[in-house]
């Protein structure tokens, strides 16, 4: 069969390469000039940095599956650290470390020699993992992350410093509106399974090299054709072939193909599903946006860790949640990447303004002066980074109630909130769902 995969974000390659699997031929179609959607590499800075800087976890099954069957080596492309919360304020001197143990010894290892928390702080965060264990991580009605986290009689030392920053890591969804269902489904997978799954895998290579480059390779070895620069503006159904309207002067319109994976951001599926009169199946999503600001000092700047959280407080304009050290991970010595999720509001002082807080904040939290003052910096806004990952919120099926016609995305429907491992798996997802029918149609 052949097929046509819209979009080369990380949920398109994952649909092109099991297509590729199943003994398919795939054609994918990049609207951009480089691959990887919004897990991309960026030229800035003299250097190849990503729109923003990504991390993933040990439980990202279907991501690191992947990965392994295009040969990629996961001990070459990531670091990989042991679940920590360490903060750089030595003042707040927060440092929880999971324990190179077996589950769930490495959770209460972590727990036992955590500095920067009270007993009561200790008590509370054990007491959340029972009582989630005890409803089977699953809740009867789904709340707001900060409503259970009042269920559940968290301090508010432990909310502050440790369920907040997490929520906002995990869910890019800040813990007043962030549904408590998909915070717990991630729990469930990473803190609650093996110690492994807790893991976070921080990449080595650009976004773009990790997967997509190499998916790509994998795709025009077998017989595929990968498009770049290629816009498709619709999509029409002629019996029972497929034909895409593609606005690029490369015109590979005139190809017919078996069946489509859409696999473009929901509000770019939508207009494509208007051409098939399923526009009203892709809800009209919330977004949150995602600032890194990436700093740069001399090469022998470097952190006491790979990353380190920061202590976020708005009203001293201190914005940063996370700062990255590239030297120790994408040997960019001197580098550092502040990353400020659900950005709306750090983002309207502008680039500069913020750029220069974020550099005091390193400045203030680590104790070096000359953190204040960076040679160079480059701000990178991805407005509508996530969908906002609101209690209770319905996401569409990768299927759709017409043959030949698929979709995958990270706003899919998933347990997962917006991430590379649901676009990963939504992709698997639509994949088999399409080879699948067609097989059932033939026999
Ligand atoms: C700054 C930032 C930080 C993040 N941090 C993390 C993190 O730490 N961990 C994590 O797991 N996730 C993180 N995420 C989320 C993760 O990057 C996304 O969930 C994931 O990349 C979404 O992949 P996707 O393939 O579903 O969509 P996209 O990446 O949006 O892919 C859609 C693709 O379709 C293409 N396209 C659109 N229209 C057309 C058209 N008409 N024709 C052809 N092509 C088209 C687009 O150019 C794009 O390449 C982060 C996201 C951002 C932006």
């Amino acid at each position: 069969m052949k097929y046509a995969v819209i979009g080369a974000g990380w949920a398109g390659s994952s649909a092109a390469v099991e297509l590729v699997k199943r003994g398919h031929e795939v054609h994918l179609f990049e609207a951009s000039r480089t691959l990887g959607g919004r897990a991309r590499q960026v030229n800035g800075l003299g250097l190849l940095v990503d729109n923003g800087q990504h991390i993933l976890l040990g439980a990202y099954k279907g991501t690191l599956t992947l990965l392994d069957s295009l040969g990629v080596d996961q001990k070459k492309v990531f670091s990989r650290l042991p679940l920590q919360i360490c903060y750089a304020d030595t003042v707040a001197g927060i440092e929880l470390i999971a324990w190179k143990l077996p589950a769930p010894m490495h959770i209460l290892g972590a727990l036992l020699l955590a500095k920067g928390l009270s007993t009561a702080d200790k008590m509370a965060l054990a007491r959340f993992s029972s009582s989630a264990q005890w409803m089977g991580w699953q809740l009867n009605t789904d709340c707001s992350v900060d409503e259970l986290l009042q269920r559940f009689d968290q301090t508010d030392n432990a909310i502050r410093s440790i369920w907040r920053p997490l929520c906002l890591a995990a869910l890019n969804t800040p813990a007043q509106r962030a549904s408590a269902q998909v915070f717990l489904n991630v729990l469930k997978d990473s803190l609650a399974a093996n110690r492994a799954a807790s893991d976070m895998l921080i990449p080595r290579t650009d976004l773009t090299a990790l997967l997509p480059q190499a998916a790509a390779a994998f795709i025009e070895d077998n017989n595929g054709k990968v498009y770049l620069g290629c816009n498709v503006s619709s999509l029409y159904k002629n019996d029972t072939q497929w034909r895409l309207e593609v606005q690029q002067s490369i015109r590979p319109s005139y190809e017919a193909f078996d069946g489509v994976v859409i696999a473009t951001q929901p509000d770019i599926a939508k207009k494509l599903l208007m051409s098939v009169d399923l526009a009203e199946l892709i809800p009209e999503f919330e977004y949150e946006s995602i600032t890194t600001c990436y700093l740069k000092y001399s090469s022998t700047v470097k952190l006491p860790r790979p990353f380190l959280t920061l202590n976020e407080r708005p009203a001293d304009a201190a914005w940063g949640q996370y700062v990255f050290d590239r030297g120790q991970t994408n040997q960019q010595a001197g580098l550092l990447a502040v990353v400020v999720s659900a950005s709306q509001v750090a983002i309207e002082q502008g680039r500069s303004e913020l750029a220069l807080n974020c550099a005091k904040q390193l400045a203030r939290e680590l104790g070096q002066a000359e953190l204040a003052l960076p040679k160079s910096n480059l701000i990178i806004t991805e407005k509508h980074a996530t969908f906002s990952c609101t209690p209770g919120l319905k996401r569409p099926s990768n299927h759709l109630p017409i043959p030949g016609l698929v979709l995958a995305g990270d706003y899919t429907d998933s347990r997962y909130p917006a991430t590379l491992e649901s676009a990963v798996q939504s992709g698997l997802i639509a994949a088999t769902a399409l080879s699948d029918l067609d097989r059932r149609l033939r026999e």
